[in-house]
């Protein structure tokens, strides 16, 4: 059987709750007819409420950025899985370059937010990807092996999780890795993952590709053996970017 294919608009602090609204309630409308492939929004905090209830009766569905590992507690500015979870939020971003690099993000954290994202049922969008030094000096395989090992340690139900190979040095640069570069790199995940898990187990994965897609290179992207679909930032801003990745990849689907 195929695997469903995924588009998650990772939209970061754009769109406020009107904005997010009026946006969502247009492209509900142009994909009505869009079914195998999975599209997810993944807003603000702030539009999260709202939105889950403009989406029911919809085929796409909510994610958040970030969330805290614990349940609740003494941490100003944090928002947990429960939180998330009661809101019918469905999947949740996690390790995104701009958090690592931007807010000191650490692997066991996010280690730890895969492991509080499970146990609420809620899917892991786990980011990973290597610095543009690092994929000059040679270390792409080392650094995403690291990350990979540090983020899932102690995770037995990986078939719940889906990884995002996100360059950073493709992230909002309109540098997007080629076809060649990125089968090589997704090979290696899935690799990866049957080592730590079994063959089987690693099929099951969705590995997404994530870094400057647009409609001029998504239909190459999207042919590129072992990309099961994309998270995208700036194209997800706008309808009609958007609207075109999802319609190319619905029909390779
Ligand atoms: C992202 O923020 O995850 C991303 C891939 O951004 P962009 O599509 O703008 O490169």
């Amino acid at each position: 059987m195929k695997k469903q294919k995924y588009v998650i608009g990772n939209w970061k602090m754009y769109k406020t709750l009107s904005e997010g609204l009026s946006f969502v309630d247009e492209m509900t409308k142009l994909l009505l007819d869009v079914d195998r492939t999975k599209v997810i929004f993944c807003p603000p905090y702030t539009a999260l409420f709202e939105m889950k209830k403009q989406l029911n009766g919809t085929t796409c569905e909510l994610g958040a950025q970030n969330c805290h590992w614990e349940n609740s507690g003494a941490f100003t500015g944090e928002v947990s899985c429960s939180m998330l979870s009661e809101l019918g939020v469905q999947y949740v971003i996690l390790g995104h370059s701009e958090r690592r690099h931007c807010f000191g993000e650490k692997d066991e954290w996010i280690n730890k937010k895969i492991q509080a994202l499970l146990a609420y049922k809620l899917v892991p969008i786990f980011c990973i990807g290597e610095t543009l030094e690092e994929m000059e000096s040679g270390s792409t395989k080392d650094v995403l092996e690291h990350q990979i090992e540090s983020g899932l340690r102690d995770i037995s139900n990986v078939g719940n999780v889906i990884v995002a190979y996100e360059p950073v040095w493709a992230i909002g640069t309109g540098l997007n890795a080629d076809s060649i570069q990125i089968e090589r790199v997704h090979k290696f995940i899935r690799k990866k993952i049957e080592k730590l898990y079994s063959i089987r187990e690693s099929e099951n994965v969705s590995i997404l590709y994530g870094g400057s897609v647009n409609p001029q290179n998504v239909e190459s992207l999207i042919l590129t053996q072992g990309v099961d679909g994309f998270l995208i930032g700036g194209a997800s801003l706008k309808t009609e970017s958007f609207y075109h990745i999802i319609k190319t990849v619905e029909q390779y689907s």
